[in-house]
This record gives structure tokens, C-alpha cells and sequence, in this order.
């Protein structure tokens, strides 16, 4: 029996995924999600909004990322293993879902854990826009794993630097960056330190993965005036800053309920005042103000900007052959002989 074809569910690869950035090109991509991301993040009111669903272990933790805006449904499936790189595994994969709120039908499965790079670059660069320097060309890009070439192109594409200074623990992390972005137009600077990184650098961007409360910035570290924006730290117990630099910070986060619990401000009282990065797109609040003013993106990511992503990729298959009908629901001549349909199957 064939299913019919409000049954199939299109479902995007990771072959497809690649394919599809190939066909819009990298850049111009994530500059799209990132313009998805502002578009939704205007109409922040009209979303159901929740903390993601984490459920952790000694290793590492998964979470559930879900949202919806009354017509679609979204969510996300998302890991966080620090310890995998070590056993040829990512420490971030992810899927994703889009669904119609009005039938409850998927109408879109998708693999996430390329788009997650994709869409953690373009809001960060989305904030820096708003939050970094005026004329800010110059970034520090700590911690050179999986998602960092990304970070670096999309603040390229979006907020015009041309530097990044890179540097990771690891000088084999390193390396691969640096050659990675070789022909981007970017200079690349490798550095021997994390101080050294940040020399010159109005933008600290932070993206290293350790279970644990580390200290990738400490507080002698940053002048005023730059903008911080700190990624991997994401998780309870799993931060990246010294507390000294988020006392001096003006700390901007995408939905604070999630961010109180997993980002930099855990080591926060749970009042401690923070903006809401929705507010300042819209304009109903400022972001920089001043050119000493030290800003801070305490990045988490949230579900709004996985949902972003998904409408993202929706819209562009249409009418491609970047993703295949997937026979994912069963689907009865009528629909209440589920039974039959199974043993007619025999
Ligand atoms: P990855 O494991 O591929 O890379 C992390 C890199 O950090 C590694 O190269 C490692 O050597 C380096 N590192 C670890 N400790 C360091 C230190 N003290 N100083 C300098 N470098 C150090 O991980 P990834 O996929 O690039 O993700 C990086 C982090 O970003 C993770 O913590 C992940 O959970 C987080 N993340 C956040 C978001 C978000 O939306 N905020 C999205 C995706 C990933």
C-alpha cells in the first residue's frame, strides 16, 4: 500500500543539509537564518515559551528544545558531550521538527546538527550587531572546535570583521580553523594564548566545551568596552567566565527562565538584572549605549532560533530535490482502521 502524500513528511539529510548550503552558499545562509531569527524574535510575544526539557548525566546532557506560534509547532532533539571528540564522536548532534498546530501532522524532519551551527553563528552575530562596537573588526575566537569557523564567517557576512584571532587548548583544533578559513577573506591569527587571542579584539567570542565551571576569561583579561559573546557555557555547572566580568557586564540573554538555569548568570543571584535581547531587536530597550560599556551575549540557545531555522530550511526546499518524502506516518484508507491497515499488511 502506498501512503498518500499528506502522509509523507519531508526529511532533509545530512547529504541534503550540505547540498542545500551549497546551493545558497554559506554565508548567504546563515545571513537568511539570521533574518528568520529577527522576524520571530519581533513577534517574541506570540510564542509558547519554556525552559528546554534537559535530562543529564555524568557524561553530558540531552535536551528537548520545544516551541510553537499557534499555527507550527517546532522542537528540537540536541546533545551536549564534551567528552565525545575524544572517541571520533561530536559533543553536538541534533534533528529537528516542524509540525501544523492545526492537524498536529509533521511537515518537516530534519537533521539539526549542522543547522545548529549555522543558526548558534547567526545569532550570535545577530547580538554583536546590536551589541558589539561601532566599527568593531577584530574578534577572538576561543575555542576552535565544531562550531567556530561558522561563528567566524557569520560575524564576517553580518557584522564586517575581517580579523579573528584563534585559540584553543588544543593546537590540533587550532589548525584545522586556521586552514579552514584560509580562502574566506578573513586574517586569521593563530595565537599561543588566550591572551594573546584577545589582544586588539572587540569582540571575545567563547566556544569550548568542559563540564565543569572554567574559567576561559578571567577578569584581568577584558577591558572595557568590548563585547563578550559566550557560548559554551550552557548547561548547570558548564560556564566559561569569571563571576568579577559578568558584575562589570551588561548582560544581554534570549529567554531568561532557561538562561538563569544553564548560561554565565547561574553564578548569579537569580535577580540579578539582565535584558532580553528580543526587547532590544524591537527597539523597546537599548543595547549599547556607550563605547566603555563591557556588553555580554550570554548565548544559551533557545527554541525560538531552532524554529527560526527549521521555517528557514522549509521555505528554501520547496520545490528542490534536497530532501526526501518519508514514509513516517501511518496512514489508514480510513482512519480509524488502524488495525486493519496492519493486517491487511500480512
Ligand atoms: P567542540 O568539542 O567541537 O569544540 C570545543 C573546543 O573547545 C575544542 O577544540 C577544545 O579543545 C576547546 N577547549 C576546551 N577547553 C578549552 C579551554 N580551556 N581553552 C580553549 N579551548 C578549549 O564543541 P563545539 O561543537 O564547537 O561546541 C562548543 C561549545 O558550544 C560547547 O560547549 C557546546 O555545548 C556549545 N554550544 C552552544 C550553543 C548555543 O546556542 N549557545 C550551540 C551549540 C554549541
Amino acid at each position: 500500500m502506498q501512503p498518500s502524500e499528506k502522509a509523507l513528511v519531508p526529511f532533509v539529510s545530512v547529504d541534503h543539509m550540505m547540498r542545500l548550503i551549497h546551493h545558497i552558499g554559506l554565508k548567504p545562509m546563515m545571513a537568511g537564518i539570521a533574518d528568520y531569527i529577527r522576524d520571530d524574535f519581533a513577534r517574541w510575544e506570540s510564542f509558547d515559551k519554556t525552559p528546554r526539557v534537559a535530562s543529564h548525566s555524568q557524561e553530558g546532557v540531552i535536551e528537548l528544545m520545544p516551541t510553537s506560534d499557534g499555527e507550527t509547532y517546532g522542537f528540537k532533539y540536541v546533545n551536549g558531550h564534551p567528552k565525545n571528540t575524544k572517541d571520533g564522536l561530536q559533543t553536538v548532534t541534533a534533528f529537528g521538527l516542524l509540525a501544523d498546530v492545526a492537524s498536529g501532522y509533521p511537515v518537516l524532519l530534519t537533521e539539526m546538527t549542522i543547522l545548529t551551527a549555522l543558526r548558534t553563528a547567526a545569532m550570535s552575530a545577530v547580538a554583536a550587531k546590536e551589541l558589539a562596537p561601532h566599527n568593531a573588526s577584530v574578534m577572538a575566537m576561543i575555542g576552535n572546535g565544531a562550531q567556530s569557523e561558522f561563528q567566524c564567517l557569520a560575524m564576517q557576512e553580518i557584522v564586517g570583521i575581517d580579523e579573528v584571532r584563534l585559540w584553543d587548548i588544543d593546537p590540533a583544533a587550532t589548525a584545522k580553523c586556521a586552514a579552514n578559513l584560509s580562502a574566506t577573506g578573513l586574517r586569521v591569527v593563530p595565537c599561543r594564548s588566550a591572551e594573546a587571542a584577545i589582544e586588539g579584539a572587540q569582540i571575545l567570542t567563547t566556544c569550548t566545551a568542559d563540564k565543569q565551571h572554567a574559567t576561559i576569561l578571567s577578569d584581568n583579561m577584558v577591558g572595557s568596552g568590548v563585547h563578550i559573546n559566550a557560548i559554551g557555557g550552557d548547561c548547570p555547572g558548564k560556564t566559561e567566565l569569571a563571576a568579577a566580568i559578568l558584575h562589570r557586564s551588561d548582560i544581554f540573554v534570549e529567554y531568561p527562565p532557561q538562561t538563569r538555569i544553564e548560561g554565565e548568570i547561574q553564578q548569579l543571584a537569580p535577580d540579578h538584572p539582565v535584558t532580553e535581547l528580543w526587547q532590544v531587536l524591537t527597539g523597546a530597550k537599548p543595547g549599547r549605549t556607550s563605547a566603555a560599556q563591557t556588553t555580554l551575549f550570554d548565548s544559551v540557545g533557545f527554541a525560538i532560533e531552532d524554529f527560526s531555522a527549521l521555517r528557514f530550511v522549509l521555505d528554501r526546499i520547496q520545490g528542490t530535490s534536497f530532501y526526501h518524502p518519508l514514509d513516517l506516518l501511518a496512514d489508514p484508507d480510513d482512519p480509524r482502521d488502524l488495525f486493519g491497515m496492519v493486517m491487511r499488511a500480512s
